[in-house]
């Protein structure tokens, strides 16, 4: 009988064996993560979680019978190598598992800071579920927060700390790798109407402290007073699986259109994988659920039959401070951008151009606009800068004009 084995048990370990079943996959299918527990998801970590208005079960992206009921078998240990040669992994603890089709779903760690006393204690990284309990009850007996990041997970960690806290960011700006200046002068100004102090430009030069963290000092020599810090500065590829199996691996591990890496017998999904993306006309890696879970339907239709390129649009969202950010398309090489709507009232779109043609959508509190954006450009051709100043860059009124 033939078996599947998924490295990983996150969001797109998860989909990829719950895929497999739903495609009717009658193998053995094997699901070994290092996490303890059943796979649970990760956006509640920063927003409900970390805010306590979710619990625990509301994590779980299904619970213990549901891998009883369809004959999926959880294993958790951290895979320590494979042997391509032999079709098999080794796990942890000595035991080995074979394959015949494999599949790396090992997601990403956060990245460390560089910088003398970033090991002190008080200083805290968020990724898995531990770490969002350690935050959680950090919270509660912390005096002064700094975050030090401003991309999502450190201005959604600030939007549900329930506190003010100092955001610190080297960039001139937040959200610089994902969004456009637009978006982020709105969440800066909404995170400094929210109470918190939201300091740019700024590099963190070192922490200082005893027993725990006491102060944060900054590029231009000032120290903030500090009992948490919160490291947010991006995250990078859990790759060492497929380093050290002799695959290609340049920031994520390589894969082509079908998600299948240098060896027919093995795929890359999710957050480690570098894929090459219609949408951004070149390889990239996307740390998102959307590509996370379109990426193990993907590889479950490949394994189970002919299986098609993956080329699903990209989308996001994030909460924060009362505001729903939702961003279809890839921002890459915008040269011209269009806001429709009132930032002012808080609804409003960002329309990013290339060359004349839309290439991403980002909605504040416009749910109506992302779910037209999406269409949009699933729908040939794509939209125009001529055809959308027709309509106004009313996205919803455009869609119409063309079913009419
Ligand atoms: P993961 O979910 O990280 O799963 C990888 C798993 O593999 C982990 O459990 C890891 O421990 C395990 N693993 C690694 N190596 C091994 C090994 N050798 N052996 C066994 N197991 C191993 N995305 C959105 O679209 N919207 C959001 O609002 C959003 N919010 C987020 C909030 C937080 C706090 C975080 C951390 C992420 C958020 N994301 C969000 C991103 C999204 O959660 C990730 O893109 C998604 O989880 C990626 O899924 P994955 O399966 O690739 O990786």
């Amino acid at each position: 009988m033939s078996r599947v084995l998924v490295v990983g048990a996150g969001q797109s370990g998860f989909q990829a064996v719950a895929s497999l079943r739903v495609l009717g996959f009658d193998g053995q299918v094997v699901l070994a993560g290092d996490e303890p527990g059943v796979p649970y998801q990760r956006p509640p970590l920063s927003k409900a979680y970390l805010a306590g208005t979710a619990g625990l079960e509301q994590l779980h992206l299904r619970d213990a019978d549901f891998f009883a009921e369809n004959d999926i078998e959880l294993v958790e240990a951290r895979v320590e190598s494979i042997d391509r040669g032999a079709s098999k992994v080794r796990l942890e603890d000595g035991r080995e598992l074979d394959y015949d089709h494999l599949v790396l779903a090992t997601g990403a760690r956060n990245r460390t800071l560089p910088v003398p006393g970033a090991d002190l204690p008080g200083v805290l990284t968020l990724r898995t579920r531990d770490d969002a309990d350690r935050l959680r009850a950090s919270l509660e007996e912390a005096g002064d927060v700094v975050v030090v990041g401003g991309g999502f997970i450190g201005l959604e960690f600030a939007a549900h700390a329930g506190r003010p806290v100092t955001i610190v960011e080297a960039q001139d700006r937040l959200l610089n790798r994902v969004a456009t200046p637009e978006i982020s002068a709105y969440f800066a100004r909404l995170h400094r109407d929210a109470g918190h102090t939201v300091l740019l430009g700024q590099g963190v030069t070192a922490l200082h402290g005893d027993e725990r963290v006491r102060e944060v000092e900054l590029s231009d020599g000032t120290r903030l007073p500090a009992d948490l810090v919160v490291i947010a500065v991006g995250v990078v590829p859990e790759t060492a699986l497929a380093e050290k199996a002799g695959l290609p691996v340049n920031n994520g591990v390589v894969v082509d259109a079908q998600l299948r890496t240098a060896d027919p017998k093995v795929f890359a999904i999710g957050d480690c994988a570098n894929f090459p993306c219609l949408w951004a006309d070149a390889a990239i890696r996307l740390e998102s659920v959307q590509n996370a879970v379109d990426q193990a339907r993907c590889v479950a239709a490949a394994i189970t039959g002919a299986g098609e390129p993956y080329d699903s649009l990209p989308w996001f969202w994030t909460d924060q401070a009362g505001a729903k950010l939702q961003i279809a398309g890839i921002l890459a090489g915008a040269d011209r951008t269009v806001v429709a709507g009132d930032p002012a009232a808080g609804k409003f779109s960002v329309l990013s151009f290339r060359d004349d043609v839309l290439i991403a959508v980002e909605s504040v509190n416009r749910p109506a606009d992302h779910i037209a954006a999406r269409r949009l450009f699933t729908a040939d051709p794509k939209p125009a800068y001529a055809d959308l100043e027709a309509s106004a860059f009313d996205l919803r009124a455009h869609l119409k004009s063309r079913a009419a």
